[in-house]
């Protein structure tokens, strides 16, 4: 439900989706700050623009953030307001 989760000991499975060579698909954590660095990426959910926050240091967490957050996304709990829409400037 969230791209964060508290106080769990391992790593999160997060991903986002990359486009490569005109494709969207879905990547994770490593692949998105490694060989995918430089793709555009997106919310699986919302298709808004996404970047990667958080420290680069070993070991610390990283998140995925939307560039642009909006009310119709279902991973952004904080501001969701229960229906799920595309971002308005979703990237396609
Ligand atoms: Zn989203």
């Amino acid at each position: 439900m969230a791209w964060q989760i508290d106080g769990m000991p391992s790593p999160d499975p997060q991903t986002c989706e990359a486009k490569i060579e005109d494709v969207w698909r879905s990547i994770s954590m490593a692949e998105a700050k490694g060989v995918y660095a430089m793709a555009p990426k997106r919310c699986p959910a919302c298709h808004g623009a996404v970047m990667l926050s958080g420290s680069y240091a070993e070991g610390s967490r990283q998140k995925f953030t939307h560039r642009k957050g909006h009310d119709g996304c279902p991973l952004l709990p904080a501001r969701f307001k229960g229906t799920a829409s595309p971002h308005p400037q979703a990237l396609v």
